[in-house]
């Protein structure tokens, strides 16, 4: 097992990993920007280095320094570097750097980040290993003409979507021909512009699937495992809000199904770490729609069902250790839900940084919270809105919800607006309680709302 390891994020992800390492007895080196000097990571990893202004040389994002970060672990002495989720955590180019630098990436191989942060190629790979995909283009399609003819074979509503695409960005949705063009246009326009690569391919438009995502785990030598699903449809603007474990929605064959699948599939890549299968459920059918080659933010969920530390086992598998349970061995156990906590405003949904006068966390039986905050903390305009995950988990969802309900009462983050409320709305809803809902629905959901 390595003795000192370099995390190249920040926020409640830093933190989750300095704890795991700090009950492994392994020391952590925090890398952080000029504005994040006194964040909750900083502070309790065993060394920080500052790697600069949230801008840095080029006006570019210092967490995505790759040279600062890669120097940052060779002065230091870091072993390896766990990447956490976002920023460079599914940047090949990044892994070899740190590769040939004699560092370890926590993470699957370069390659395996390269094939499936190209979603058309994934797809591509997925189904020549027999894996269901959502219908669509198997090449990029560069002339309108050609995809519009194909859009016209797929019927629609098609999602035009940017190869490189990622983080719930880089899809355009045409539901008729005359919407098109513009979607086709646009799309590719803003794939270049946000990913730097304007490739495209189309995809079927679901508009009554839930989102389902298999948790697997490979050695890198040809054995996988799975941890179960995830149901991840309670969405806006295609970004997760709400992610629960075990999904509502399947029965045990199909669970055991697409879940052996998935497993089988992760062995058969030769997929070293942590990694997530996504599939769209519809119509009693999974379609695989992408792979993400890293842990997941709502991975705490899985962790709680299954009474692992997955950051442990990224943690193994990196050092070359086996995986540390036989598929046999792994078992689920009541239910889970996590909720996303943003600082921005509902419905409106506008960031609102700032200083946070009092935190409160809430706590008791069955509650875990995964936060950066803490009273006096200044949440920086500089980046992403998700200041924390409230968690619960007990014997079935009706206790996790009354849990969640009553979790969500006890936190208090004065006198910043978040989106509690809608959450405690949200758990209210017959549709919530009844799980009869789609990717679409909580979006669609929010626009009705008066106040
Ligand atoms: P990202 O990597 O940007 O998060 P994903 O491929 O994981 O993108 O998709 C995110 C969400 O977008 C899905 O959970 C789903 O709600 C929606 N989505 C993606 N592809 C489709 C599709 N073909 N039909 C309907 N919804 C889709």
């Amino acid at each position: 097992m390595f003795s000192k390891i370099l995390i190249a994020n920040r926020g409640e992800i830093a933190l989750r990993i300095i704890r795991t390492c700090r009950e492994l007895g392994i020391a952590t080196v925090a890398v952080h920007t000029t504005v994040d000097q006194d964040a909750m990571h900083a502070r309790l990893a065993d060394e920080t280095v500052c790697i600069g202004p949230p801008r840095g040389p080029g006006n570019r994002e210092s967490y995505l320094n790759d040279a600062a970060i890669i120097s940052a672990a060779l002065v230091t002495g870091a072993e390896a570097i766990h990447p956490g989720y976002g920023f460079l955590s599914e940047n090949a180019e990044f892994a070899e750097h740190v590769a040939e630098q004699g560092i370890t990436f926590i993470g699957p191989s370069a390659e395996h980040i390269r094939i499936m942060g190209d979603k058309r190629r994934a797809k591509e790979t997925m189904l020549a290993l027999g894996v269901p995909c959502v219908p669509g283009s198997g090449e990029s399609l560069d002339s309108l003409d050609n995809a519009m003819a194909l859009a016209g074979e797929l019927g629609y509503p098609v999602f035009i979507k940017a190869s490189a695409g990622g983080g719930g960005r880089g899809m355009k949705l045409a539901n008729s021909e005359a919407e098109f063009e513009s979607a086709f246009l646009s799309g590719q326009q803003e794939a270049l512009a946000a990913f730097g690569n304007p490739e495209v391919y189309l995809e079927k438009y679901l508009d009554n699937g839930r989102h389902i995502e298999i948790q697997v785990f490979g050695d890198g030598k040809g054995n996988a495992v799975h941890f179960g699903e995830r149901d991840c449809s309670l969405q806006r603007r295609q970004q997760k809000l709400l992610e629960e474990a075990p999904s509502p929605v399947l029965s045990d064959t199909v669970r055991e199904t697409i879940c052996t699948l998935s497993a089988r599939t992760a062995a058969q890549l030769g997929y070293a770490g942590a990694g997530t299968i996504e599939f769209l459920y519809q119509d009693n059918s999974m379609y695989f729609i992408e792979m993400n080659t890293r842990l997941q933010v709502e991975h705490p969920v899985t962790e709680l069902v299954y009474g692992i530390d997955l950051v442990e086992e990224q943690l193994r598998i990196a050092a070359g250790l086996p995986l540390s349970r036989k598929q046999a061995d792994i078992k689920a156990g009541g239910h889970a839900i996590e909720v996303r906590i943003n600082a921005e405003s509902v419905p409106q949904f506008l960031p609102q940084p700032g200083r946070v006068a009092l935190y409160h966390a809430p706590g008791g039986p069955g509650v875990r919270v995964d936060s950066a905050l803490y009273s006096g903390y200044t949440i920086p305009s500089n980046y992403d809105s998700m200041i924390g995950k409230i968690l619960v988990s007990g014997k079935d969802r009706a206790t996790c919800t009354a849990r969640m309900r009553r979790a969500l009462s006890e936190l208090i983050i004065h006198p910043n607006r978040t989106n509690v409320p809608l959450f405690m709305r949200l758990l209210e809803t017959d549709e919530f309680t009844s799980s009869t809902y789609n990717t679409r629905w909580l979006e669609q959901w929010v626009e009705t709302w008066q106040d």
